[in-house]
């Protein structure tokens, strides 16, 4: 994979827009191709913007709730599935929309080749499930665009070097193959169509006044991310960061101008002529409700027994959140640790630190599924003081508990019990003024 040499300069991204011939790069989510008629109106998108004069490569996801389907069935066959098949199944649903999408492209007057991602040369480590994209070669892709074509990529998955195994690359991974396609062909724009008309202050569908944002920085946006905003992929996020790739997040749903996640806090883009738009003190707030919270009780409070624990968790490939660890009660030479982990990834954590808790000596393990956690995230934060005052008053004005609190330069997070994280997230969204004077559009998806 080639790296861009210049990193890219957003100033001139409405420059870009005015060039004649673009490689635009654009992905589109389940809930825009949930049936046929979805597919058809994604291809006349497509057709357009390839008629425009751009080249075009084309990302999809599985169609409408696929995906979860396809493990609703696997559950019902077995509750012990092979990792191996199940990236098989699974990568199976990207691949029946991008040979629909083709067709109807076909049949819309231009000519389009789907490919699965081995074919698009999309190289995973063989981590199955959450596969790491290791390295992109696209030949086959850009001989496809050299010949005419749009180029139709099924998203979410790739291959292994060696093995030639199929992998996926986790949940909402197509923004990611997405993006990783973008740097490699050094597209000049990875467009991410959605459901909504962009990044909004809160997800709209819990805080109806969210109100969109134009532009956001990478950095913000990998908090938010990172703190359960599902509308990007987090590790397509850190991608575009790192290879400089701009992306617009918009509907699919509408013409409408969506939000600019720029790869530079430095950068501006201008929306409205002339306008350079100020650095908001808050980007906005997100929420989490997929993951668990463990807490080993009564761990030796001598050194090594937290890296003892981690080690332990690591080598279960479970991604730790929060950490938080007691004082010591005192007399006892004990202490408690808690975290939190994906509930996905509870069972498996869970049994590795039972095995090891002879050996690390803590008393007992608590697990605790019934939680979600709210991040208030915004680059200002680190300049304006005052900011935790305010969101911690809301909280209470609002009747919330917190179980945890953990906080980076630009975030501030909470887990609260699950029943009450919406409520909190309109409390915090309505403390910081972030509420807009319209209803948010939701065009489609079911949130499921
Ligand atoms: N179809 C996969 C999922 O639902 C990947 C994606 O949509 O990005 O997670
Ligand atoms: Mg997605």
């Amino acid at each position: 994979m080639s790296l861009p040499t210049t990193e890219v300069k957003t100033e001139d991204l409405t420059a870009q827009t005015a060039k004649t011939k673009q490689l635009i790069v654009q992905k589109f989510g389940g809930s825009s191709v949930s049936d046929a008629e979805g597919i058809k109106r994604v291809a006349r998108r497509v057709v357009d913007a390839q008629k425009a004069g751009n080249e075009v490569v084309v990302v999809v996801s599985a169609m409408g709730d696929t995906t979860d389907e396809l493990l609703d069935l696997a559950a019902q066959v077995t509750d012990s599935a092979p990792a191996r098949e199940m990236d098989m199944l699974l990568s199976a649903g990207e691949r029946i929309s991008m040979a629909l999408l083709a067709m109807a492209i076909n049949k819309f007057g231009a000519s389009a080749q789907s490919f699965t991602g081995s074919q698009a040369g999309m190289i995973t480590d063989g981590i199955h499930g959450k596969a790491r994209i290791i390295d992109v070669d696209p030949h086959r892709i850009r001989t496809a665009l050299d010949k005419g074509h749009v180029a139709i990529v099924a998203g979410f998955q790739g291959m292994t070097r060696s093995t030639r195994e199929i992998t996926t690359l986790g949940r909402g991974g197509s923004d990611t193959t997405a993006v990783a396609l973008a740097a490699a062909l050094e597209a000049d724009v990875c467009e991410i169509y959605t459901d909504v008309d962009g990044i909004y202050t809160a997800d709209p569908r819990v805080v109806s006044t969210a109100t969109k944002i134009d532009r956001i920085s990478s950095e913000e946006m990998l908090e938010l991310a990172a703190s359960g905003a599902k509308i990007l992929h987090l590790r397509c996020v850190e991608y575009a960061r790192r290879f400089g790739v701009p992306l617009h997040v918009r509907s699919s749903f509408s013409q409408n101008e969506g939000t600019w996640v720029l790869p530079s806090a430095d950068d501006k883009i201008t929306i409205q002529e002339g306008v350079a738009l100020e650095q908001p003190i808050i980007s906005g707030v997100a929420h989490d409700r997929s993951e668990a919270k463990v807490t080993v009780v009564g761990v030796p409070d001598i050194p090594g027994k937290a890296a003892a624990i981690f080690q332990v968790i690591a080598k279960a490939h479970s991604n730790i959140d929060m950490i938080v660890q007691n004082v010591s009660t005192h007399g006892t030479g004990r202490t408690d640790i808690s975290f939190t982990l994906p509930i996905v990834e509870g069972a498996d954590a869970l049994t590795a630190l039972r095995a090891a808790q002879p050996e690390i000596g803590f008393e007992s393990i608590e697990y605790n599924e019934n939680v979600g956690k709210l991040s208030l995230i915004g680059a200002g934060m680190r300049s304006h003081p005052g900011v935790s005052a305010t969101f911690f008053k809301a909280l209470s004005d609002a009747g919330i508990n917190i179980n945890m609190i953990s906080t980076s330069e630009i975030r501030i997070s909470v887990v609260t019990h699950a029943d009450l994280l919406d409520d909190a997230v309109r409390a915090i969204h309505k403390a910081f003024d972030l509420d807009g004077d319209a209803e948010a559009t939701v065009y489609g998806g079911t949130g499921r």
